[in-house]
């Protein structure tokens, strides 16, 4: 069952819905953005020129960069009157990116979200704990406008205050939670603490959203919580979460709300498309939003799209869960690296926990890397035999090893309650 009917519409009909709101979309940024009206004069391209999909290469891509120069607000396509909400992104340098919404967009929001969580398996009457960060961060009221439009019951209870969490998951009999991967790992360890056993708690769901989560990672927290981990997708200048979301059928990939929102997989590098299933950076074009329409923007997430039929019935695209953003590449000794390549492969070793750190410093004009990994809590192996088996796989999978290998007990490496869980320390800068 879906939530809305146009997410199991017949292509060509989802074609033609998408064609006309790119052409009222460019339309309307061109007649309401001067910064986008001069990217497409620069670029020799009306409004009218954009006639079908294939012609959305035409039009310029918008970057992180044009956010940050245009802040706050150079990008909103409407009067400050029609404005019903403001929120922004996370930015970890400078000023944050500015996103805003009328009361449509709001509407079109709570809609995506409320069929991402149809899709990851929450149903009306269920109660939903969402342990995202409220404020200006998207993730919190995003989510709990979904829960509401779904029809199901939303615990406000935002991030952190970990023991009150497990006290009311179980005290309101939680269906599901809504939280970053890390913190449901952060969750279940709290909840062992106190004496719970976190496979006992009453949620069956968690929707990890926030932090890419790799595939040993989810099948970690899927059988310490025993529940099912399911993958929500979206960014605050497109909307927030909601973009897109894996259904619990297939769980195979995340399908795009594609009448809302076009997306393109192009080359990081050269920014052409890419061939059909091949990897690459998701572009993605805003087909409705009022306030703040976004023509192609870069995402930075690496993702491949995939057009087969789902066996949960619905018709619209699936992208590839992300791992790897084109910024977290690392390039060590020449070498490129994304930390979601090294946590895969580490994983799925016995005996390690899903807790680790990559520090990178310069020994004079050399790169050394030291990776800290924490040891599962009931491994009482050798820990040489660990550590040899660690760097032979990292050797045979990545052709690459780290130059100190530290293997920390239980609680060795910090833990993050509230925001998101930071793996990578470049000190070399
Ligand atoms: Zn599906």
């Amino acid at each position: 069952m879906v939530y809305a009917p146009v997410e199991t519409e017949d292509r060509e009909e989802l074609r033609a819905i998408q064609e006309e709101r790119l052409r009222e979309t460019v339309e309307h940024a061109y007649e309401n953005v001067p910064f986008y009206r001069e990217r497409l004069e620069e670029a020799g391209v009306e409004p009218s020129d954009i006639e079908s999909l294939d012609d959305i290469t035409k039009l310029p891509m918008t970057t992180k960069e044009d956010f940050r120069d245009e802040y706050p607000d150079g990008l909103f396509a409407v009067d400050d009157e029609e404005i019903a909400r403001l929120h922004a992104s996370s930015g970890t340098t400078g000023k944050p990116k500015i996103v805003s919404y009328t009361d449509d967009d709001l509407d079109v929001w709570s809609e995506v979200v409320a069929r991402s969580l149809k899709a990851g398996g929450v149903n009306p009457g269920d109660t939903v704990q969402n342990a995202y960060g409220y404020g200006l961060f998207t993730g919190g009221l995003g989510l709990h406008y979904g829960v509401e439009e779904l029809g199901a019951t939303v615990i406000p209870i935002g991030s952190g205050g970990t023991q009150r969490q497990v006290e009311l998951m179980t005290d309101l009999e939680s269906d599901a939670l809504s939280c970053t991967p890390s913190y449901a790992l952060y969750l279940a360890e709290t909840a062992e603490e106190m004496g719970y056993d976190p496979q006992e708690l009453p949620i069956s769901t968690i929707i990890f959203g926030a932090e890419p989560c790799t595939e040993p990672m989810r099948e970690e927290i899927e059988e310490r919580l025993d529940v099912n981990g399911i993958d929500i997708y979206g960014l605050s200048e497109i909307i927030g979460p909601g973009v897109s979301n894996e259904c619990h059928e297939a769980q195979d990939g995340l399908h795009i709300w594609e009448d809302h929102f076009y997306p393109e997989v192009v080359d990081p590098q050269t920014g052409e498309p890419v061939e059909e299933g091949e990897e690459g950076e998701l572009v993605l074009t805003t087909l409705t939003k009022e306030a703040l329409p976004v023509l192609r923007y870069r995402t930075g997430d690496l993702t491949t799209l995939n057009y087969d039929e789902c066996e949960c019935g619905r018709t619209m695209v699936r992208m590839d869960n992300v791992t790897g953003r084109a910024d977290d590449l690392l390039i060590v000794r020449g070498v490129n690296l994304y930390p979601s390549e090294i946590e895969h492969v580490v994983l799925e070793i016995d005996g390690v926990a899903p807790h680790y750190r990559i520090d990178l410093h310069k020994e004079g004009t050399l790169d050394v890397m030291e990776l800290t990994i924490e040891k599962a809590e009931e491994f009482d192996g050798d820990d040489e035999e660990l550590r040899d088996q660690i760097m032979t796989r990292l050797e045979n999978v990545l052709q690459f090893t780290p130059d100190e290998l530290e293997l920390v007990d239980h609680g060795g490496v910090a833990r993050t309650e509230v925001g998101k869980v930071q793996r990578v320390y470049d000190h070399r800068e």
